[in-house]
Protein backbone atom coordinates (compact mmCIF):
# COMPACT_ATOMS: atom_id res chain seq x y z
CA UNK A 1 0.00 0.00 0.00
CA UNK A 2 1.22 3.57 -0.99
CA UNK A 3 2.01 5.74 2.69
CA UNK A 4 0.05 8.31 3.17
CA UNK A 5 1.85 11.83 2.54
CA UNK A 6 0.29 15.17 3.35
CA UNK A 7 1.08 18.13 0.99
CA UNK A 8 3.85 19.56 2.64
CA UNK A 9 6.10 16.20 2.75
CA UNK A 10 8.87 16.04 0.93
CA UNK A 11 9.30 11.70 -0.43
CA UNK A 12 12.80 11.07 -0.88
CA UNK A 13 13.46 7.83 -2.93
CA UNK A 14 16.49 6.03 -1.40
CA UNK A 15 18.17 5.57 2.02
CA UNK A 16 22.03 5.88 0.84
CA UNK A 17 24.20 8.68 1.29
CA UNK A 18 22.17 10.96 -1.08
CA UNK A 19 18.95 10.52 0.18
CA UNK A 20 19.62 10.03 3.73
CA UNK A 21 21.81 13.62 3.51
CA UNK A 22 19.41 15.96 1.74
CA UNK A 23 16.86 14.10 4.22
CA UNK A 24 18.84 15.59 7.27
CA UNK A 25 19.43 19.18 5.62
CA UNK A 26 15.83 19.14 5.13
CA UNK A 27 14.44 18.24 8.40
CA UNK A 28 16.55 20.28 10.12
CA UNK A 29 15.30 23.45 7.66
CA UNK A 30 12.10 22.30 9.46
CA UNK A 31 10.62 19.99 6.37
CA UNK A 32 8.78 17.18 6.64
CA UNK A 33 10.08 14.25 5.22
CA UNK A 34 9.25 10.54 4.14
CA UNK A 35 12.36 8.77 3.18
CA UNK A 36 11.46 5.29 1.20
CA UNK A 37 13.98 2.21 -0.06
CA UNK A 38 12.91 -0.58 -2.10
CA UNK A 39 15.49 -2.82 0.21
CA UNK A 40 14.79 -3.82 3.86
CA UNK A 41 17.81 -1.50 5.24
CA UNK A 42 18.89 2.18 5.61
CA UNK A 43 22.56 3.35 3.54
CA UNK A 44 22.81 1.89 0.37
CA UNK A 45 25.48 0.16 -0.74
CA UNK A 46 27.23 1.33 2.21
CA UNK A 47 25.25 -0.77 3.89
CA UNK A 48 27.15 -3.07 6.67
CA UNK A 49 25.92 -5.90 9.23
CA UNK A 50 27.20 -8.61 11.41
CA UNK A 51 27.41 -11.88 9.69
CA UNK A 52 26.60 -15.22 11.27
CA UNK A 53 29.85 -15.47 13.31
CA UNK A 54 29.94 -12.26 14.58
CA UNK A 55 31.77 -9.86 11.79
CA UNK A 56 31.04 -6.29 10.86
CA UNK A 57 30.78 -7.08 6.98
CA UNK A 58 30.11 -5.00 4.08
CA UNK A 59 26.86 -6.87 2.40
CA UNK A 60 27.45 -4.70 -1.26
CA UNK A 61 31.68 -4.74 -1.19
CA UNK A 62 34.35 -2.89 0.59
CA UNK A 63 33.59 0.78 1.39
CA UNK A 64 36.36 3.04 2.68
CA UNK A 65 35.97 6.25 3.35
CA UNK A 66 38.26 8.88 2.04
CA UNK A 67 38.11 12.64 1.49
CA UNK A 68 40.19 16.12 1.27
CA UNK A 69 36.54 17.75 1.96
CA UNK A 70 37.04 18.88 5.41
CA UNK A 71 33.61 20.40 5.67
CA UNK A 72 32.33 16.63 4.10
CA UNK A 73 34.40 14.90 7.00
CA UNK A 74 33.10 17.34 9.61
CA UNK A 75 29.75 17.37 8.55
CA UNK A 76 29.79 13.04 9.07
CA UNK A 77 31.47 13.37 12.24
CA UNK A 78 28.40 14.98 13.56
CA UNK A 79 26.92 11.58 13.04
CA UNK A 80 29.41 8.84 13.95
CA UNK A 81 33.07 8.56 15.52
CA UNK A 82 35.81 7.86 13.45
CA UNK A 83 38.56 4.58 13.27
CA UNK A 84 41.21 5.58 11.45
CA UNK A 85 42.56 3.71 8.38
CA UNK A 86 44.89 3.49 5.54
CA UNK A 87 43.71 1.28 2.88
CA UNK A 88 46.30 -0.97 1.37
CA UNK A 89 45.90 -3.17 -1.61
CA UNK A 90 48.46 -5.69 -3.33
CA UNK A 91 47.74 -6.63 -6.84
CA UNK A 92 49.06 -10.29 -7.96
CA UNK A 93 50.74 -10.91 -11.38
CA UNK A 94 52.29 -14.25 -11.77
CA UNK A 95 51.66 -14.92 -8.36
CA UNK A 96 53.25 -12.75 -7.11
CA UNK A 97 51.83 -9.80 -4.54
CA UNK A 98 53.48 -6.13 -5.36
CA UNK A 99 52.03 -2.84 -4.07
CA UNK A 100 49.23 -1.28 -5.95
CA UNK A 101 49.01 1.15 -7.04
CA UNK A 102 52.48 0.69 -8.91
CA UNK A 103 55.14 2.36 -6.87
CA UNK A 104 58.58 2.84 -6.65
CA UNK A 105 58.57 -0.68 -4.79
CA UNK A 106 56.35 -2.54 -7.57
CA UNK A 107 59.05 -1.30 -10.06
CA UNK A 108 62.13 -2.65 -8.01
CA UNK A 109 60.35 -5.80 -7.17
CA UNK A 110 58.81 -6.77 -10.59
CA UNK A 111 62.01 -6.38 -12.32
CA UNK A 112 64.84 -7.13 -10.22
CA UNK A 113 65.96 -3.20 -10.02
CA UNK A 114 67.47 -0.60 -7.28
CA UNK A 115 65.75 2.52 -8.28
CA UNK A 116 65.69 5.19 -6.18
CA UNK A 117 62.29 7.93 -6.79
CA UNK A 118 64.30 10.03 -9.34
CA UNK A 119 65.35 6.63 -10.83
CA UNK A 120 61.70 5.53 -10.28
CA UNK A 121 60.93 8.86 -12.91
CA UNK A 122 63.41 8.25 -15.15
CA UNK A 123 61.76 4.68 -15.22
CA UNK A 124 58.60 6.14 -16.35
CA UNK A 125 59.50 8.32 -18.81
CA UNK A 126 61.52 5.84 -20.33
CA UNK A 127 59.00 3.06 -21.11
CA UNK A 128 56.06 5.53 -21.19
CA UNK A 129 54.41 5.75 -24.43
CA UNK A 130 52.80 9.59 -24.95
CA UNK A 131 49.57 9.92 -26.01
CA UNK A 132 48.87 13.51 -27.62
CA UNK A 133 45.47 13.92 -26.32
CA UNK A 134 44.41 11.66 -23.67
CA UNK A 135 40.68 10.79 -23.88
CA UNK A 136 40.30 6.98 -22.84
CA UNK A 137 41.51 4.77 -19.71
CA UNK A 138 44.22 3.10 -21.95
CA UNK A 139 45.67 6.42 -22.64
CA UNK A 140 45.82 7.57 -19.64
CA UNK A 141 47.96 3.83 -18.69
CA UNK A 142 50.08 4.11 -21.26
CA UNK A 143 50.96 7.73 -21.35
CA UNK A 144 52.02 6.76 -17.64
CA UNK A 145 53.37 3.43 -17.26
CA UNK A 146 53.52 2.25 -21.02
CA UNK A 147 52.87 -1.30 -22.33
CA UNK A 148 54.19 -3.78 -19.87
CA UNK A 149 53.12 -2.44 -16.79
CA UNK A 150 49.32 -1.81 -18.40
CA UNK A 151 49.16 -5.71 -19.57
CA UNK A 152 50.15 -6.90 -15.77
CA UNK A 153 48.04 -4.52 -13.83
CA UNK A 154 44.79 -2.67 -15.72
CA UNK A 155 43.98 -4.01 -19.05
CA UNK A 156 42.70 -7.81 -17.62
CA UNK A 157 41.20 -6.16 -14.72
CA UNK A 158 39.39 -3.57 -16.79
CA UNK A 159 38.11 -6.25 -18.95
CA UNK A 160 36.81 -7.93 -16.27
CA UNK A 161 35.29 -5.36 -14.31
CA UNK A 162 33.66 -3.52 -16.95
CA UNK A 163 33.39 -6.32 -19.81
CA UNK A 164 34.93 -4.03 -21.86
CA UNK A 165 38.65 -2.48 -23.39
CA UNK A 166 40.04 0.29 -20.88
CA UNK A 167 40.44 1.68 -24.45
CA UNK A 168 36.46 1.52 -24.84
CA UNK A 169 36.08 3.61 -21.11
CA UNK A 170 36.94 7.01 -20.67
CA UNK A 171 39.79 8.51 -18.65
CA UNK A 172 38.61 8.70 -15.54
CA UNK A 173 38.05 5.47 -14.81
CA UNK A 174 42.23 4.36 -14.47
CA UNK A 175 42.79 7.92 -13.66
CA UNK A 176 41.11 6.91 -10.40
CA UNK A 177 44.60 4.76 -9.54
CA UNK A 178 47.91 7.33 -9.00
CA UNK A 179 51.01 5.79 -10.05
CA UNK A 180 54.35 6.86 -7.82
CA UNK A 181 57.86 7.05 -7.34
CA UNK A 182 57.97 7.06 -3.86
CA UNK A 183 57.40 3.91 -1.59
CA UNK A 184 53.64 5.01 -0.27
CA UNK A 185 51.60 2.00 -0.66
CA UNK A 186 48.31 3.67 0.36
CA UNK A 187 45.27 3.27 -1.85
CA UNK A 188 44.14 6.60 -1.11
CA UNK A 189 46.50 10.03 -0.16
CA UNK A 190 43.39 11.95 0.97
CA UNK A 191 43.26 13.61 3.82
CA UNK A 192 40.91 12.17 6.07
CA UNK A 193 40.88 8.57 5.58
CA UNK A 194 38.83 6.63 8.73
CA UNK A 195 35.75 4.74 8.93
CA UNK A 196 33.35 5.19 10.97
CA UNK A 197 33.27 3.91 14.53
CA UNK A 198 30.71 1.76 14.94
CA UNK A 199 29.81 0.88 10.84
CA UNK A 200 28.02 2.69 8.52
CA UNK A 201 24.93 1.57 9.00
CA UNK A 202 24.81 2.98 12.60
CA UNK A 203 25.95 6.17 11.48
CA UNK A 204 23.09 6.50 8.41
CA UNK A 205 20.94 5.33 12.12
CA UNK A 206 21.91 8.91 13.74
CA UNK A 207 21.76 10.96 10.26
CA UNK A 208 18.31 9.40 9.73
CA UNK A 209 17.38 9.99 13.46
CA UNK A 210 15.20 13.34 13.48
CA UNK A 211 11.90 13.97 14.18
CA UNK A 212 10.75 15.40 10.81
CA UNK A 213 11.57 12.51 9.02
CA UNK A 214 10.19 9.07 8.52
CA UNK A 215 11.82 5.84 7.15
CA UNK A 216 9.71 3.34 5.39
CA UNK A 217 11.53 0.09 3.85
CA UNK A 218 10.92 -2.32 1.44
CA UNK A 219 8.90 -0.05 -1.26
CA UNK A 220 9.27 0.25 -4.52
CA UNK A 221 8.51 3.80 -5.89
CA UNK A 222 7.53 3.16 -8.84
CA UNK A 223 4.70 0.84 -7.35
CA UNK A 224 3.68 3.55 -5.03
CA UNK A 225 4.24 7.00 -7.24
CA UNK A 226 0.74 7.41 -8.97
CA UNK A 227 -1.02 7.47 -5.82
CA UNK A 228 1.68 9.91 -3.81
CA UNK A 229 1.59 13.34 -4.57
CA UNK A 230 4.55 14.80 -2.33
CA UNK A 231 5.48 18.65 -2.20
CA UNK A 232 8.55 17.52 -3.67
CA UNK A 233 10.58 14.59 -4.53
CA UNK A 234 13.71 13.85 -4.29
CA UNK A 235 15.01 10.45 -6.77
CA UNK A 236 18.24 8.80 -6.08
CA UNK A 237 17.57 5.90 -7.93
CA UNK A 238 18.55 5.02 -11.41
CA UNK A 239 17.61 7.75 -14.04
CA UNK A 240 16.64 6.19 -16.95
CA UNK A 241 13.91 3.50 -14.50
CA UNK A 242 12.55 6.96 -13.25
CA UNK A 243 11.80 7.81 -17.20
CA UNK A 244 10.53 4.70 -18.19
CA UNK A 245 13.58 3.23 -20.02
CA UNK A 246 12.64 5.82 -22.69
CA UNK A 247 15.73 6.28 -24.91
CA UNK A 248 16.96 3.06 -23.75
CA UNK A 249 18.52 1.28 -20.78
CA UNK A 250 21.12 3.11 -19.37
CA UNK A 251 24.06 0.56 -18.92
CA UNK A 252 24.97 0.16 -14.83
CA UNK A 253 27.82 -2.56 -14.15
CA UNK A 254 26.67 -4.94 -11.47
CA UNK A 255 28.31 -7.02 -8.97
CA UNK A 256 27.87 -10.77 -7.42
CA UNK A 257 29.23 -11.22 -4.19
CA UNK A 258 30.22 -14.15 -2.73
CA UNK A 259 30.63 -13.69 0.97
CA UNK A 260 32.96 -16.15 3.17
CA UNK A 261 34.09 -16.87 6.37
CA UNK A 262 37.11 -18.66 7.20
CA UNK A 263 37.03 -20.15 11.14
CA UNK A 264 40.02 -19.79 13.90
CA UNK A 265 42.31 -17.70 10.83
CA UNK A 266 43.22 -15.04 12.34
CA UNK A 267 44.63 -12.90 9.36
CA UNK A 268 43.28 -14.47 5.53
CA UNK A 269 45.88 -12.23 3.68
CA UNK A 270 48.42 -9.02 4.65
CA UNK A 271 46.42 -6.02 3.59
CA UNK A 272 42.94 -5.40 3.51
CA UNK A 273 42.50 -5.82 -0.48
CA UNK A 274 44.47 -8.09 -2.66
CA UNK A 275 43.66 -7.43 -6.24
CA UNK A 276 43.22 -10.51 -8.80
CA UNK A 277 43.77 -8.67 -11.95
CA UNK A 278 44.76 -11.63 -14.60
CA UNK A 279 43.28 -14.97 -12.72
CA UNK A 280 39.59 -16.29 -11.56
CA UNK A 281 36.90 -14.40 -12.45
CA UNK A 282 36.54 -12.15 -9.49
CA UNK A 283 38.50 -8.85 -9.41
CA UNK A 284 39.62 -8.82 -5.94
CA UNK A 285 39.20 -10.52 -1.69
CA UNK A 286 38.48 -7.85 0.74
CA UNK A 287 39.26 -9.18 4.06
CA UNK A 288 37.01 -6.95 6.69
CA UNK A 289 38.70 -7.11 9.75
CA UNK A 290 41.61 -5.30 8.04
CA UNK A 291 39.28 -2.14 7.80
CA UNK A 292 37.12 -2.64 10.74
CA UNK A 293 40.09 -3.13 13.64
CA UNK A 294 37.80 -5.86 14.79
CA UNK A 295 39.42 -8.77 16.85
CA UNK A 296 37.75 -12.22 16.43
CA UNK A 297 39.48 -15.95 15.98
CA UNK A 298 37.87 -16.25 12.82
CA UNK A 299 37.65 -13.55 9.47
CA UNK A 300 35.20 -13.05 6.72
CA UNK A 301 35.72 -12.01 3.35
CA UNK A 302 34.57 -11.28 0.23
CA UNK A 303 35.22 -11.60 -3.65
CA UNK A 304 33.44 -9.47 -6.50
CA UNK A 305 32.47 -10.79 -9.45
CA UNK A 306 31.45 -8.59 -11.82
CA UNK A 307 28.28 -8.66 -14.00
CA UNK A 308 26.49 -7.40 -16.63
CA UNK A 309 22.96 -8.00 -15.36
CA UNK A 310 21.42 -7.14 -11.55
CA UNK A 311 21.41 -4.36 -8.69
CA UNK A 312 23.33 -1.35 -10.42
CA UNK A 313 26.37 -0.56 -9.09
CA UNK A 314 28.58 1.67 -11.20
CA UNK A 315 27.56 3.73 -13.98
CA UNK A 316 29.89 3.21 -17.17
CA UNK A 317 31.58 5.79 -17.90
CA UNK A 318 32.11 5.40 -22.09
CA UNK A 319 31.15 8.39 -24.51
CA UNK A 320 28.05 6.52 -25.62
CA UNK A 321 26.71 6.21 -22.40
CA UNK A 322 26.80 9.49 -21.43
CA UNK A 323 25.60 11.24 -24.36
CA UNK A 324 22.50 8.68 -23.83
CA UNK A 325 22.32 10.23 -19.63
CA UNK A 326 22.24 13.88 -21.23
CA UNK A 327 19.11 12.89 -23.27
CA UNK A 328 17.95 11.90 -19.39
CA UNK A 329 19.41 14.49 -17.73
CA UNK A 330 17.84 17.22 -20.31
CA UNK A 331 14.39 15.54 -19.32
CA UNK A 332 14.67 16.40 -15.90
CA UNK A 333 15.07 20.35 -16.65
CA UNK A 334 11.22 19.94 -17.19
CA UNK A 335 10.93 18.68 -13.88
CA UNK A 336 11.40 20.95 -11.32
CA UNK A 337 8.87 19.05 -8.86
CA UNK A 338 11.73 16.50 -8.59
CA UNK A 339 15.58 17.01 -7.53
CA UNK A 340 17.46 14.19 -9.21
CA UNK A 341 21.18 13.44 -7.02
CA UNK A 342 23.50 10.46 -6.47
CA UNK A 343 25.60 8.05 -8.02
CA UNK A 344 22.46 6.32 -10.14
CA UNK A 345 20.26 9.25 -11.04
CA UNK A 346 23.45 11.58 -12.04
CA UNK A 347 24.99 8.86 -13.92
CA UNK A 348 28.29 9.74 -11.86
CA UNK A 349 31.55 6.61 -10.70
CA UNK A 350 31.01 9.36 -7.07
CA UNK A 351 33.15 8.24 -4.39
CA UNK A 352 30.62 8.15 -0.92
CA UNK A 353 32.16 11.95 -0.32
CA UNK A 354 31.24 13.15 -3.12
CA UNK A 355 27.73 11.83 -2.81
CA UNK A 356 27.87 13.51 0.53
CA UNK A 357 28.90 16.89 -1.50
CA UNK A 358 26.05 16.48 -4.27
CA UNK A 359 23.58 15.63 -1.60
CA UNK A 360 24.35 18.59 0.69
CA UNK A 361 24.11 21.01 -2.59
CA UNK A 362 21.16 19.77 -3.79
CA UNK A 363 19.95 20.08 -0.33
CA UNK A 364 20.57 23.86 -0.68
CA UNK A 365 18.87 24.36 -4.16
CA UNK A 366 15.60 22.80 -3.20
CA UNK A 367 16.18 25.02 0.22
CA UNK A 368 16.22 28.14 -2.22
CA UNK A 369 19.56 29.12 -0.60
P1 LIG B 1 23.02 4.12 -3.29
O1 LIG B 1 23.86 3.82 -2.13
O2 LIG B 1 22.96 3.15 -4.42
O3 LIG B 1 21.53 4.39 -2.76
C1 LIG B 1 20.43 4.45 -3.62
C2 LIG B 1 19.27 3.80 -2.90
O4 LIG B 1 18.08 4.01 -3.68
C3 LIG B 1 19.44 2.30 -2.75
O5 LIG B 1 19.38 1.94 -1.38
C4 LIG B 1 18.30 1.72 -3.55
O6 LIG B 1 17.73 0.55 -2.97
C5 LIG B 1 17.29 2.85 -3.55
N1 LIG B 1 16.38 2.80 -4.70
C6 LIG B 1 16.71 2.72 -6.01
N2 LIG B 1 15.59 2.64 -6.76
C7 LIG B 1 14.55 2.67 -5.90
C8 LIG B 1 13.14 2.60 -6.07
N3 LIG B 1 12.58 2.45 -7.28
N4 LIG B 1 12.35 2.66 -4.98
C9 LIG B 1 12.90 2.77 -3.75
N5 LIG B 1 14.24 2.83 -3.53
C10 LIG B 1 15.04 2.77 -4.59
N6 LIG B 1 32.86 4.88 -2.33
C11 LIG B 1 33.88 5.31 -1.54
O7 LIG B 1 33.96 6.51 -1.24
N7 LIG B 1 34.81 4.43 -1.04
C12 LIG B 1 34.77 3.11 -1.33
O8 LIG B 1 35.63 2.33 -0.88
C13 LIG B 1 33.71 2.63 -2.15
N8 LIG B 1 33.65 1.32 -2.46
C14 LIG B 1 32.63 0.87 -3.25
C15 LIG B 1 32.58 -0.49 -3.53
C16 LIG B 1 31.56 -0.98 -4.33
C17 LIG B 1 31.52 -2.45 -4.65
C18 LIG B 1 30.56 -0.09 -4.84
C19 LIG B 1 29.45 -0.61 -5.71
C20 LIG B 1 30.61 1.26 -4.55
C21 LIG B 1 31.64 1.76 -3.75
N9 LIG B 1 31.72 3.11 -3.42
C22 LIG B 1 32.76 3.56 -2.64
C23 LIG B 1 30.73 4.09 -3.93
C24 LIG B 1 29.57 4.29 -2.95
O9 LIG B 1 28.89 3.06 -2.78
C25 LIG B 1 28.62 5.33 -3.53
O10 LIG B 1 29.28 6.53 -3.85
C26 LIG B 1 27.46 5.69 -2.60
O11 LIG B 1 27.03 4.63 -1.80
C27 LIG B 1 26.32 6.18 -3.47
O12 LIG B 1 25.26 6.63 -2.67
P2 LIG B 1 23.86 6.92 -3.36
O13 LIG B 1 22.94 7.36 -2.28
O14 LIG B 1 24.03 7.80 -4.54
O15 LIG B 1 23.40 5.51 -3.97
N1 LIG C 1 42.05 -0.95 -12.09
C1 LIG C 1 42.85 -1.88 -12.72
N2 LIG C 1 43.59 -2.73 -11.96
C2 LIG C 1 43.53 -2.73 -10.60
C3 LIG C 1 42.69 -1.80 -9.97
C4 LIG C 1 41.96 -0.91 -10.75
O1 LIG C 1 42.90 -1.93 -13.94
O2 LIG C 1 44.22 -3.56 -9.97
C5 LIG C 1 41.25 -0.02 -12.94
C6 LIG C 1 39.91 -0.67 -13.30
O3 LIG C 1 39.49 -0.20 -14.56
C7 LIG C 1 39.02 -0.15 -12.19
C8 LIG C 1 39.51 1.28 -12.07
O4 LIG C 1 40.94 1.17 -12.23
O5 LIG C 1 37.67 -0.24 -12.53
C9 LIG C 1 39.19 1.98 -10.77
O6 LIG C 1 39.64 1.18 -9.68
P1 LIG C 1 39.05 1.37 -8.20
O7 LIG C 1 39.84 0.50 -7.29
O8 LIG C 1 38.99 2.82 -7.90
O9 LIG C 1 37.58 0.80 -8.40
P2 LIG C 1 36.33 0.69 -7.38
O10 LIG C 1 36.89 0.56 -5.99
O11 LIG C 1 35.52 1.91 -7.59
O12 LIG C 1 35.65 -0.56 -7.86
Amino acid sequence: MAPFLSQDTTLIVGAGFAGSVVARELAEAGRKVHVIDKRPHIAGNAYDETDAHGILIHRYGPHIFHTNGQRIFEYLSRFTAWRPYEHRVRGVVDGVRYPFPINRDTLNQLYGLDLDEAGAEAYYEQVRIPVEEVRTSEDVVLNSVGRDLYEKFFLNYTRKQWGMDPSELKAGVAARIPVRTNSDDRYFTDTFQAMPADGYTAMFQNLLDHPNITVELGIDYFEVRQSMQPAHTVYTGPIDAFFDYRFGHLPYRSLRFEHDHLPDVDQYQETGTINYPNDHAFTRITEFKHLTGQVHAGTSIVREYPEAAGDPYYPVPSTENEALFKRYEALTRERTDVTFVGRLAQYRYYNMDQVVGAALAAARTILGG
